[in-house]
């Protein structure tokens, strides 16, 4: 039986959703979902962190800021918020004394709760992240942002969805119920999350002993939206937080060094071209729509012709700005020299890189890894025709943060919860379970 979390007739503003727990196992492209966004200005009380020029325009007009100082004042704002990652209105020196008092009685500048930091041994970090309460019965939406950390870059897998509505075969964040859009602000959140965490901010120091890149640029450099959640189709705030993400006065991120994932969602993928203008992932994983049906059901939908296109009208694609083709490596599905080699003629004519994913198991998932040997002879064929370097290195294993694992605690719970209501035993025992999971 699958549980409705109804909570969106009470409170328009708040997330949850009612999933069949069937979707899957009958073989649904996707699960129902109803996606409300907490959108516009923070309400009073909340916090302006991750807001974009326009929502804090909002937010301080709210508060009695007159009309011929709002640009002035959002600049402020921006400057402490973004370029100095400020955590107190107090530190805000070039902001008179009366507006401080204003705002700090309005507003603050509240970071979304760390439930918990794991770090790897390979130094990768993975964040449990609960978002504020957007009304009574929410207790809080949980996400997973991870960071991975090399000698010259930095990169940052953020979330654009609490789970996802699409069932990818293999993913273990597509077995997830609860599903609901982040909005701009709670992208963006992640990136100041990471930022506190590893010292990110000008005058700030990374913790004893952290692995950071050593080549003197950002500690965060790189994002990709990899994490939960498929970002086309929360498009609007995934734009709207790539914004304030790249803006140059601020986190100034590059958008060369922006790369959104998609498992295919074609008639987003030029909006996402002409107005976020980031380097594009695709999710292809199979050569063939039989096989792409199953392991991406989308695909059903938007075919490997139609997403071909789609990619071949990619706004701004070039030989400098290539599209990343993802493909996990699944033993025995899609890993023989004659899916390689139809690889690589179905991207002929397209400027693209192959990035081959060891497919990292979970629990109950129905695939194994491909052997390496198969993995190296499946690259040497993609290399041969001329794609450079392509098996993604798996990080940050031990603690499950690879590609496909993320899947949030609170679900973990509410999952574990159910079993043990079915065998009887009361909530309190899931707590006394601990995380061993
Ligand atoms: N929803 C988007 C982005 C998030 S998934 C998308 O599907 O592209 C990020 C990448 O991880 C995708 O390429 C996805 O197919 C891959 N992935 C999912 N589960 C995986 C697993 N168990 N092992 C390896 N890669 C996985
Ligand atoms: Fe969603 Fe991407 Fe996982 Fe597919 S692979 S279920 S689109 S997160």
């Amino acid at each position: 039986m699958a549980t409705v979390l109804d909570i969106a007739k009470h409170n328009p503003n708040a997330a949850p959703v009612a999933v069949s727990d069937a979707a899957r196992a009958a073989g649904f492209i996707e699960k129902k979902a109803e996606l409300n966004v907490v959108a516009g200005a923070a309400p009073g009380g909340a916090s302006l962190i991750g807001l974009t020029r326009d929502q804090l325009k909002d937010s301080l007009a709210a508060i009695g800021v007159p009309e011929r100082e709002l640009k002035m004042r959002v600049a402020q704002l921006w400057h402490w918020i973004y370029f100095r990652g400020a955590k107190d209105f107090s530190e805000m020196t070039n902001v008179g004394k009366e507006l401080r008092a204003k705002l700090s009685q309005a507003y603050t500048l509240a970071r979304p709760q760390v439930v918990s930091e794991q770090v790897s041994k390979d130094g990768t970090r993975k964040w449990l992240i609960r978002m504020p309460s957007t009304g009574p019965l929410d207790k809080g939406a949980e996400i997973e942002c991870v960071y991975i950390p090399e000698v010259d870059r930095g990169t940052l897998c953020v979330s654009s969805q609490v789970g996802c509505t699409l069932t990818c075969s293999f993913c273990h964040t597509g077995t997830q119920r609860l599903v609901r859009n982040l909005t701009s602000a709670e992208i963006v959140a992640q990136l100041i999350v990471a930022r506190d965490s590893i010292g990110d901010w000008p005058h700030a120091m990374p913790p004893e002993g952290a692995f950071v890149p050593t080549d003197g640029g950002r500690f965060v450099s790189n994002i990709v939206f990899m994490g939960m959640g498929e970002p086309l189709y929360n498009i609007g705030d995934v734009v709207a937080a790539i914004d304030v993400m790249s803006d140059g006065e601020g986190l100034t991120l590059s958008r060369r060094r922006i790369t959104v994932s998609t498992s295919g969602v074609v008639p987003q993928m030029e909006r996402l071209g002409a107005e976020a203008n980031t380097m594009l992932a695709i999710s292809l994983h199979a050569v063939r729509d039989e096989l792409r049906d199953e392991l991406v059901p989308i695909n059903r939908k938007y075919d490997i012709k139609q997403l071909l296109d789609a990619c071949r009208a990619y706004p701004g694609l070039s030989n400098a700005r290539r599209i990343t083709f993802e493909y996990v490596m699944l033993k025995g599905v899609n890993d023989s020299d004659a899916d390689a080699r139809e690889l690589v003629r179905l991207l002929k004519g397209i400027p693209a890189k192959i990035n081959l994913i060891p497919f990292n198991p979970w629990p109950g998932s129905k695939y194994e890894c491909s052997d390496w040997e198969r993995i190296e002879r499946f690259s040497e064929i993609v290399y041969r025709a001329g794609y450079a370097s392509p098996v993604r290195t798996p990080r940050g294993r031990d603690i499950l943060a690879a590609c496909g694992q993320l899947k949030s605690e609170t679900e973990k719970l509410r999952a574990r919860a159910r079993m043990m209501a079915e065998q009887g035993i009361g909530a309190e025992g899931v707590y006394a379970l601990g995380d061993g999971e």
